[in-house]
């Protein structure tokens, strides 16, 4: 049980050689702690400081029940560095890493508190915006696309640029499992790549029919 000081306490009983019970209470409070940061250290991606795809799932889950449940809306975006694999190539892989940890970070500055971000995949980022219309989900896709292709990332004496496409999708009462919405963002980006990259696509779908198919279209 937690005190009043917040310090938590395991109260055991033990008895006594006259044949007597003792309770006994044992702080355990580092332990609790010592939990928690393992908890927190197994859905953080280390290189980021994003939270990993496992931690993001968990939250993308709960939020989508929460959104269906209150009829509220959200949207999700895929976010993944053009080319990156020559950026590898031709600078290293400790460029690379830094231009991960950066790109995280102008992703981060470009969300609101209730937004969540996460490192999906090795150069793939995901975000989920609650309470966000299509319109407004390609809005931030487009500051955050814009923002680093802008970018100009210093690596010893040389300047590295880069670029992002994005796939944006809208989750909303018809989708049954929370990974619809992945994979709508995750066909919209596609689409992205497959337009010449550097850009954010968005995943369209039909108000009429509840079983409409899917189709990608540019915002
Ligand atoms: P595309 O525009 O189609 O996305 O091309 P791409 O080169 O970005 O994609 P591809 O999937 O071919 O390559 C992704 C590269 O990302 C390959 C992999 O070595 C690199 N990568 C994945 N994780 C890390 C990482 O943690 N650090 C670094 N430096 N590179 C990584
Ligand atoms: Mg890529
Ligand atoms: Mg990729």
């Amino acid at each position: 049980m937690q005190l009043e000081d917040g310090r938590w306490v395991k109260v055991e009983e033990r008895r006594t050689c006259d044949g007597g019970i003792v309770g006994v209470r044992i702080d355990i409070t580092q332990l609790r702690q010592r939990e928690a940061e393992l908890r927190r250290l197994s859905s953080t991606d280390h290189l980021t400081g994003l939270e990993n795809r496992r931690g993001f799932l968990a939250q993308m889950e709960d939020l989508q029940a929460s959104a269906q449940r209150n009829r509220r809306l959200l949207a999700v975006l895929l976010i993944d560095i053009d080319r990156f694999k020559s950026i590898n190539d031709t600078y290293g892989h400790a460029a690379g890493d830094e231009i991960l940890r950066e790109v995280s970070i102008f992703i981060a500055k470009e969300l609101r508190g209730q937004d969540r971000a996460c490192r999906y995949g090795g150069e793939e980022f995901a975000v989920l915006l609650p309470d966000t219309s299509l319109g407004g989900a390609y809005s931030t896709a487009e500051r955050i696309r814009e923002i680093i292709e802008e970018r100009e990332f210093a690596w010893d004496d040389t300047v590295i640029r880069t670029t992002t496409s994005v796939g944006v999708a809208q989750i909303d009462e018809r989708d049954a499992r929370y990974e619809d919405g992945l994979c709508r963002a995750d066909e919209a980006l596609y689409e992205a790549k497959n337009s010449g990259r550097n850009r954010v696509r968005v995943s369209i779908r039909s108000t009429a029919l509840a079983a409409a198919p899917t189709r990608t279209a540019a915002a």
